[in-house]
């Protein structure tokens, strides 16, 4: 991530999240870089939240071919909450996966393979994070059933009782990314 500090007269640090995804820091004419770095730290959550979600407007307002850097950093954007996601829902399913991997694809959101190793859209950065989720019980409710029946979607249903309005988003808003990737 790409961080400007600009000293100015004044007495607080305050933090702006530029569209281009940097990060703008102002800091007082006297104050030491280490404070500033220590600062940095503590906001790190923060930072990374607001980033997120300056990204991701961005990326949805537009509508040109999103940069193989730009992909990069939606891959990184997008592991913590996918892990996280999996951590949460895989042992209140009951179920257990293998490797996890994040590509960016044009095709799909998510998919499960026989053996259980998942791999995820990095795309899934730019989405809510319910719609994250969704995609991620999605995947590992194929661990208990390999096919779209009634019974996969009933277990979909079970824990996450309002799946349909996640998937209209995808529906609605996931082509229009996808085609955006080289
Ligand atoms: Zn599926």
């Amino acid at each position: 991530m790409e961080i400007k500090i600009t000293r100015a007269r004044r007495k607080t640090l305050s933090l702006r999240i530029l569209p281009d995804g940097s990060l703008d820091v102002r800091a007082p004419l006297d104050m030491p870089k280490r404070e500033i770095d220590r600062f940095l730290g503590e906001k790190a959550d923060w930072i990374e939240t607001n980033r997120a979600q300056v990204l991701r407007d961005r990326q949805l307002g537009e509508k040109n071919a999103i940069t193989a850097e730009q992909l990069e950093t939606l891959k990184d954007l997008a592991q913590g909450p996918i892990l996280e996601s999996l951590r949460a829902f895989a042992p209140q399913m009951g179920v257990t996966y293998g490797r996890v991997t994040i590509r960016c694809q044009k095709s799909r959101w998510g998919s499960c393979s026989g053996s259980g190793n998942l791999n995820f859209n990095c795309l899934l950065a730019l989405a809510p994070r319910e719609v994250l989720d969704y995609v991620v019980v999605h995947e590992l409710a194929h661990r208990k059933h390999m096919d779209h029946s009634a019974a996969f979607w009933q277990e979909v249903g079970r824990v996450l009782p309002d799946y349909r309005v996640r998937r209209d988003w995808l529906r609605k808003n996931g082509g229009a990314l996808l085609a955006r990737v080289g």
